[in-house]
């Protein structure tokens, strides 16, 4: 077997778990194939955080089954992921095609199984976990060049109700800070730029350390790194956002003004039944704490619609905290049962349909308000990390401090550079600008 594709489905935490199987299959001289019809093998790292990612998968599955019949092609199949831990042996029942199930904390085993599987001709599973799997140094093969993800931990003890990530990824582990900066370190010298740090509640970061590092305190050691010029993070659980990690966002010039908080639901009934342990008004108040040290921060937010027993009075009060606090952008889903979590029990589903117009309600307020916030940077002057050409051609793209995407003309000599853009106009998805001299 000498080439491989892996097909992503899911957040970024997957999308680094595939930069690591990449890189293992890598280190053992597997090539990355840019298509299923040039690979040997084909890795399905899977998310089931709703059904209708889970829905893409099997349909994936069945495609690529197809394909492996079709003129006697042999292609090895390995799921990981989300649906690999949930699902484990069951799997291979569903689809004989699998050749491999591995759990997210069992990606270092992945080329082990791969002999194992080969040498006894039948499907291997490891979904056990391992347990030191937050310690190991598992090789990453990123493409990027210039912005690049760093786990900081895995797995979450929040238990949201209706959240299967702490089923499925086990409880919270945070990997020793001198290993992350190290791999920092290691990204710099190679010329990234900017660093992403990951894990499903990064402000909880430290618990279970043999010497205590909090969150803010990692930021702080990062900050020290000669040529890592940024730093962002994801995701923050409001209940966790400190005024240690506000003073960081205030004082280490290199982390980016811009933040991602969760806040769910705008009703404290709703909000309890999640088991989210904020109430409106407590995330408010972070809100404005958070502002008043950090006016410039940008800020994103989840919101989901119909959980159940989400009357018309709780839907009005997320509609309102949306135009209380303003957000840059928001990510809104439909409530979505999953197996295994509190809120499927729950009473009072709510009628797909009445899911739709809700959605439908939130996205057509939020598009105003970030339509009216976009606008209110034309005139301002942003620092600009230039990522290359942009999309469509003929200029350069590039991310503010607060993560909004901004076109401008200039040479191609600039990427990687940081540079200053004034904005002169504002879409609904991105600025354009000048650079300024
Ligand atoms: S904080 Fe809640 S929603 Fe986020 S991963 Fe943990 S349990 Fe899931």
């Amino acid at each position: 077997m000498k080439s491989f594709h892996i097909i992503t489905f899911g957040c970024q935490m997957n999308e680094h778990d595939s930069e690591r199987m990449s890189g293992i299959l890598q280190s053992q001289g597997l090539v990355p194939a840019d298509s299923v019809d040039d690979a040997e093998m084909v890795i399905l790292n899977t998310c089931s955080i709703r059904e209708k990612a889970e829905q893409k998968f099997y349909s994936e599955l069945g495609r690529l089954a197809h394909l492996r019949g079709r003129d006697g092609r042999r292609i090895t199949i390995a799921v990981a992921g989300c649906i690999a831990q949930q699902e484990g042996k069951k799997l291979l029942s569903r689809s004989p095609t699998v050749d491999l199930v591995i759990g997210p904390s069992d990606i270092a085993r992945l080329s082990g199984m791969i002999a194992q599987s080969r040498g006894s001709g039948r499907p291997v599973v490891e979904t056990g976990g391992d347990p030191e799997y937050h310690q190991k140094l598992v090789p990453a093969a990123r493409t990027d060049g210039l912005k690049a993800w760093v786990s900081i931990m895995y797995g979450c003890d929040n238990f949201c109700t209706y959240c299967v990530v702490p089923h499925l990824r086990g409880r919270e582990r945070s990997r020793p800070p001198r290993d992350i900066v190290d791999e920092v370190r290691g990204l710099a010298d190679r010329g990234y730029r900017e660093v992403t740090f990951l894990g499903q509640n990064v402000n909880s970061y430290g618990k279970g350390l043999d010497s205590a590092c909090s969150f803010p305190e990692l930021l702080g050691l990062v900050q020290e790194v000669d040529g890592m010029e940024r730093i962002r993070f994801v995701t923050s659980h409001p209940r966790d956002l400190s005024d240690g990690l506000i003073s960081a966002i205030r004082d280490l010039p290199k982390v980016c003004e811009s933040i991602h908080l969760p806040v769910q639901s705008g009703s404290d009934r709703v909000l309890a039944s999640m088991n989210r342990r904020y109430t409106s008004d407590e995330y408010r108040g972070k809100v404005l704490r958070l502002r008043d040290a950090v006016p410039a921060v940008s800020l994103t937010t989840d919101i989901i619609v119909g959980f159940p027993g989400e009357g018309d009075e709780d839907f009005a009060m997320t509609l309102q905290i949306l135009q209380d606090v303003q957000f840059d952008t928001i990510f809104a889903f439909k409530y979505s049962k999953r197996p295994n979590t509190k809120a499927l029990e729950l009473p009072g589903h709510v009628p797909e349909q009445v899911k739709e117009d809700r959605l439908e309600q939130v996205f057509s307020l939020q598009k105003d308000i970030t339509f009216r916030k976009n606008h209110l940077h034309v005139g301002s002057i942003q620092e600009v990390l230039v990522e290359g050409e942009s999309r469509k051609g003929g200029t350069l793209t590039g991310r503010t401090r607060g993560n909004m995407a901004v076109n401008f003309a200039g040479s191609h000599h600039l990427k990687g550079s940081l540079v200053k853009v004034r904005i002169i106009a504002a879409g609904p998805n991105s600025l354009s600008g000048d650079l300024c001299e």
